[in-house]
């Protein structure tokens, strides 16, 4: 007999709660009942994936939640939050049980990689959605927006750029050879950079996730602090494995258009420059200085020489 709705739920999605969590009552009743410390905000995002628009048809479903519960909690890292839980929307074709069990085996590992337990959702039938809402925190009025750069900050980058393009291209066989495993598991597997965002709070004057390309990302940054910004196209840090996979031309241009690689791309004013160097030395985060904000409202990449390079990179739309 097909498990019905209740049982799928309760045999795949419905887990041990642990007191520390904040969760006065979960999964089951209509609503989840949460609480936070008395001097915290909610952060709150949430993020669609559609199979065949974010993900191929018959991808392996232990991946599909894991990607989709980590490019949920990039969110949470680009406003300097702590996630705490998140909800689940799942619209399937069928109840497939082998799916389910690695789709919901996906999920929780990285629930509890991140101590972000789920505490409720929907489920429907139909073509195959998730929708992931991430609930975070942080003190009051300490988050990180995009609309605090100023002229004469520094642009910074964690990690690095146009891997998980690189991972794309290999699952849609364009432009690599087979053997860069590394590069899809960028894709499959990106890292939410949470605790650079906690770190970030500190110290980042603007930040966001780099979820459509860094041109499209960053000049999301300079339109909400109306300003402008020159980037370093010499400086883009690019992994050895996406460089020996596509060369250097290629490579530059998918660290500024490529999307999907969720770092973050933030924005430091001088007098916090010591504070963000601290960090870097004692390793606590990794990141590369790639250009500065201007006061000109534009987004200008140049090269080490100071020539102008141009770009055609609008990032991902969907309409
Ligand atoms: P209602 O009919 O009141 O909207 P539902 O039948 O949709 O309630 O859900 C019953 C309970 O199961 C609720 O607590 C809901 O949050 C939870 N739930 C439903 N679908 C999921 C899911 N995919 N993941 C986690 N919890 C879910
Ligand atoms: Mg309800």
């Amino acid at each position: 007999m097909p498990l019905d709705e209740f049982a799928l739920i309760q045999r795949y999605f419905s887990r041990p709660i642990s007191p520390d969590q904040g969760i006065v009552l979960g999964i089951g009743d209509d609503g989840a009942v949460l609480k936070l410390p008395s001097n915290e905000q909610i952060v709150v995002s949430t993020d669609t994936l559609i199979e065949g628009v974010h993900f191929p048809a018959q991808a392996d479903p232990e991946k599909i939640a894991g990607r989709a519960l980590r490019v949920n909690l990039s969110d949470l890292a680009a406003m300097g939050a702590r996630p705490c839980w998140f909800l689940l929307a799942l619209t399937l074709p069928d109840v497939d049980e082998n799916w389910l069990t690695d789709f919901s085996s996906g999920l929780s590992s990285v629930a509890e990689e991140f101590a972000c337990p789920l505490v409720g959702g929907d489920t429907t039938r139909g073509q195959l959605s998730i929708t992931i809402t991430v609930i975070g925190s942080s003190p009051a009025g300490a988050v990180l927006t995009r609309s605090g750069a100023q002229a004469g900050d520094a642009i910074w980058v964690t990690g690095s750029l146009g891997d998980a393009g690189g991972g794309l291209a290999i699952m849609e066989g364009r432009a690599i050879e087979a053997g860069h495993d590394d590069l899809l598991t960028r894709f499959w597997r990106p890292s939410p950079r949470i605790r650079e965002g906690l770190i970030l709070r500190n110290i980042a004057s603007a930040a966001i996730d780099i979820s459509d390309g860094l041109l499209a990302d960053l000049g999301h940054i300079i339109k909400a602090s109306d300003v402008g910004a020159e980037v370093n196209i010499d400086l883009l840090p690019q992994s050895s494995s996406l460089i020996d996979a596509v060369g250097k031309v290629t490579a530059t241009s998918w660290a500024l258009g490529a999307g999907d690689d969720y770092e973050l791309c933030f924005t430091v004013a001088p007098n916090n420059a010591a504070a963000l160097d601290k960090q870097i030395v004692e390793g606590l985060l990794m990141a590369t200085h790639i250009g500065q904000i201007v006061a000109e409202g534009r987004l200008i990449c140049k090269d080490t020489g100071g020539c102008v390079r141009d770009f055609p990179v609008a990032g991902y739309q969907h309409f």
